[in-house]
């Protein structure tokens, strides 16, 4: 009986499966048929100057005005473009719209506003994305310094070696680099009941030396000091990183000044 009721619950399980798999096949197939007949458009957030609300520039965010007005958001179609390859075609139309619209309304100056346009993982990783890029620029006439590309933390922690080079490419072309949804790795600390972060020793060593690691570092202490929790720096070497850490705010420190890992547990001098 348990054995028949375990198997019962396999087939529900399945079933389920497969009809989600069905539902993701068929939303791709409307979405496909969305792009080739111009369903799908931009909408355009303004972001502003907070000291005077002037706009300098806009979000171009993805909408599909389906006959049936059920699956508009992009929460809901983006991920099942990805997972088909859909989201490249998707994502070089939304780039060329992006540019031209821009251009259109704003103008060809430098100085005019920019445009954010969001890159999915699988756009970062083809190898012509730079080549699109350009054509996009070269066909709307916008300088590439009002064209900003949005890429995840996400998608670029563990990107491949193609994606890295397209970075570095499109940054060399003058277009600006944006990292999105900054922050939402520090979400553990909210959730987790934690009582300190430890400071990872790549950013320890060079403390002092590299502006940006010791930015860092700086600006992990404040974090840690407003949640209330202690921050540990861990690899500390020498006594000018101490004393840097100790300058920041740092309360605790781990490293080969103040002790090796050793067999016995010694008391403090
Ligand atoms: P949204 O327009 O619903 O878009 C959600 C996400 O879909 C975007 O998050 C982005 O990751 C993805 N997306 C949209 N268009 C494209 C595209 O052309 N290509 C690719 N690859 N991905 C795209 P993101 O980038 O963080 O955008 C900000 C989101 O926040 C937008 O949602 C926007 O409508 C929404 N938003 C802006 N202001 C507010 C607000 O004041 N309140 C609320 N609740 N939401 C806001
Ligand atoms: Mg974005
Ligand atoms: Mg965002
Ligand atoms: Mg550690």
């Amino acid at each position: 009986r348990a054995k028949a009721e375990g198997r019962g619950r396999v087939e529900v399980f399945d079933t389920r499966l497969r009809r989600h798999a069905r539902e993701r096949l068929r939303t791709a197939a409307a979405l496909e048929r969305a792009l080739s007949l111009g369903q799908l458009r931009l909408a355009f957030q303004p972001i502003v100057r907070l000291a005077d609300s002037a706009v300098v520039g806009h979000e171009a965010l993805l909408r599909w005005d389906s006959p049936g007005g059920v699956m508009s958001a992009p929460a809901d179609f983006i991920p099942v473009a990805e997972e088909s390859a859909l989201i490249v075609e998707i994502g070089a139309w939304t780039l060329m719209q992006a540019c031209h619209e821009t251009a259109a309304g704003f103008g060809l100056s430098p100085d005019g506003p920019v445009v954010d346009v969001n890159l999915s993982r699988r756009q970062l990783a083809q190898p012509d994305l730079p080549a699109l890029v350009a054509d996009c620029l070269r066909s709307s006439g916008l300088p590439s310094s009002r064209l900003r590309l949005e890429v995840k933390e996400t998608v670029l922690l563990g990107a491949p070696k193609t994606a890295r080079r397209n970075l570095d490419d499109l940054r060399a072309m003058g277009v600006v680099l944006v990292l999105d949804d900054f922050g939402t790795g520090y979400s553990s600390l909210r959730d987790l009941p934690v009582a300190a972060v430890k400071i990872d020793r790549s950013f320890v060593g060079q403390l002092g030396t590299s502006p940006g690691d010791t930015a860092i570092v700086s600006a992990i202490v404040s974090l840690a000091k407003a949640l209330g929790i202690d921050a540990i720096a861990e690899g500390v070497e020498h006594e000018s990183q101490a004393a840097l850490l100790r300058e920041l705010g740092c309360t605790l420190a781990q490293g080969y000044l103040f002790g090796a890992p050793g067999t016995r547990i010694t008391s403090g001098s």
